[in-house]
């Protein structure tokens, strides 16, 4: 499957949250627990989503590592959250998009979670000081982002 048609099934599958996330932007700058800034990345790759084109990309995605990161947030919702089918989807489309049309980390620049581990931004270029250690879990998605391990700051 090309970039393009991923893409255009992703914004498609996207219709149906549109009435239901909350567009605005209104954040509060000074909340930085991890589940805010995640909810504030979800939103805006979301808006990303929905109102870009990348009608160009024709280049094709590896469809055994598509269906591989889908595997691994469905096993991780079955086991944490089997209830949640609608958000399980939700969180699917998003990190899909931002891993294989976005080519953007799954955590947003900045974030710092509570041991310490942050992901930053050098140039062009995203390190996450904690892959190295959060990729050996099992259904974690590291294997699939594009932020460079780096145990050094
Ligand atoms: S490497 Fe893993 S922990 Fe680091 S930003 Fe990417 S998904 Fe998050």
């Amino acid at each position: 499957m090309k970039r393009s048609e991923l893409f255009l099934k992703l914004q498609k599958g996207m219709e149906q949250y549109k009435s239901k996330v909350k567009l605005n932007d209104n954040f509060d700058e000074k909340d930085k627990s991890v589940q805010y800034i995640m909810s504030r990345y979800n939103l805006e790759n979301f808006n990303d989503l929905i109102n870009s084109s990348y009608e160009e990309l024709d280049d094709e995605v590896d469809e055994k590592e598509l269906k591989d990161l889908e595997n691994r947030i469905d096993e991780y919702f079955t086991l944490y959250s089997p209830d949640d089918e609608e958000f399980r989807e939700f969180i699917k489309k998003i990190s899909v998009y931002i891993t294989f049309i976005a080519k953007k980390p799954l955590h947003p620049p900045g974030i710092k979670f509570s041991n310490g581990i942050m992901l930053y931004k050098k140039g062009d270029t995203y390190y996450c000081t904690g892959k190295s250690l959060f990729i050996k879990k099992k259904h974690s998605l590291c294997k699939y982002c594009i932020a460079q391990m780096n145990n050094i700051m």
